[in-house]
């Protein structure tokens, strides 16, 4: 994901959006990062705080990564390759 030409989307404190705080840093200044990849529309999410975030790539929709910067996957490593990172 190129940031600079991503269009962020905030999450709402306690709505269905909720996105729990940055695992590195703890920042709760966490979004929702949309862009355009050659294959459609791609989700990210991206803490502003340190930067760390989570692109698998394949996010059509803001509740698929939503459930895996809830669920900490990030920190499991599972089938997210780690360059996917930038901390
Ligand atoms: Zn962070």
């Amino acid at each position: 994901m190129n940031i600079e030409h991503a269009d962020f989307k905030m999450a709402q404190n306690n709505g269905e959006d909720n996105l729990l705080p940055c695992p590195f840093c703890g920042s709760h200044n966490i979004v929702y990062a949309r862009y355009e990849h050659t294959a459609g529309t791609r989700w990210a999410v991206v803490c502003m705080g340190c930067m760390a975030q989570i692109d698998p790539g394949w996010a059509q929709s803001w509740g698929a990564v939503q459930e895996l910067w809830n669920r900490r996957d990030i920190l499991k490593k599972q089938s997210i390759p780690l360059h996917d990172f930038y901390l």
